[in-house]
């Protein structure tokens, strides 16, 4: 479970981007944040990552807080934080497979790119949740090779990878065609229901929120102005 409470961020001496911002998310729940350009929606997952120092408040994953966590504490939280982006982040000239390791190590190492050193089990679980996301056949190319959808589907099993205790997406439709988006959002709702994971997905698309996620959390300059059902959302505006 995701606690953010009274969550202030404030860059240098400019008006606060986020204003005491509230939000609880359960486990397998998929929310969409969704807001016009500078409402603070990435700001508010580089909080939650700790990409992003907050101001003041609290963010509690699972019982651990997060803000104010350094050094070892903090990547150890942060490895329980997985990470999905709009430009999917990939390293081309690596094969899928090792893009997806590295999600096991954090990073990647050119020994271990090189000599291909990696534990089996995680090989084997690298494999399986290829399988889950339909592209193991892929396991060898290299990612550049990859269409978007299939690139996007490497981002989601890299972060899986870290058996994370809860799934961050920053507009991860946004590079990707309609019917693309489509199925990264299902993708995304099956893999919460079945991993019991909150996704917390960034998305100015308003018709994909309400269309693939149960749950529309809205942001305006840093507060939140909806936060309920999509069938709800835009109508008391
Ligand atoms: P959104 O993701 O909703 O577009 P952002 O969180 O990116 O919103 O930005 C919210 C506000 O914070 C914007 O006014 C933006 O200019 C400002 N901002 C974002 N990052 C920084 C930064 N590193 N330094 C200063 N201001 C920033
Ligand atoms: P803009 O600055 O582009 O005119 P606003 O600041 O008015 O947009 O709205 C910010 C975001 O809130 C937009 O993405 C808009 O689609 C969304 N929105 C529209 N109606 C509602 C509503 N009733 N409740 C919450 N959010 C809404």
């Amino acid at each position: 479970m995701l606690e953010i409470s009274k969550l202030v961020k404030r860059y240098g001496n400019d008006e606060p981007v986020l204003k005491e911002l509230d939000l609880v998310v359960e486990g397998s729940s998929v929310v969409s944040i969704v807001g016009a350009s500078g409402a603070g929606k990435s700001t508010m997952l580089r909080c939650i990552n700790r990409l992003v120092e907050p101001t003041s408040g609290s963010i509690r994953l699972n019982g651990t807080e997060l803000v104010n966590l350094r050094g070892g504490a903090l990547r150890r939280a942060r490895r329980k934080i997985g990470m999905v982006f709009q430009g999917f982040n990939l390293i081309d000239r690596l094969t899928v497979m090792e893009n997806v390791l590295a999600g096991r190590l954090g990073y990647v190492s050119l020994y271990q790119a090189v000599t291909r050193r990696y534990p089996q089990q995680d090989i084997e679980r690298a494999f399986t949740l290829m399988e889950r996301v339909g592209i193991a056949h892929y396991a060898n190319k290299r990612a550049d090779a990859l269409s978007g959808g299939e690139r996007q589907r490497v981002g989601v099993v890299r972060a899986l990878m870290q058996e994370p205790e809860i799934l961050l997406a920053d507009e991860p439709t946004a590079s990707l065609d309609p019917r693309t988006s489509e199925q990264i959002m299902k993708l995304l709702q099956s893999l919460a229901q079945e991993l019991s994971l909150p996704v917390l997905i960034n998305i100015h698309n308003v018709a994909q929120a309400k269309a693939y996620t149960e749950r529309i959390v809205g942001l305006r300059h840093g507060k939140m102005i909806f936060d309920g059902a999509p069938g709800d959302f835009g109508k008391e505006a």
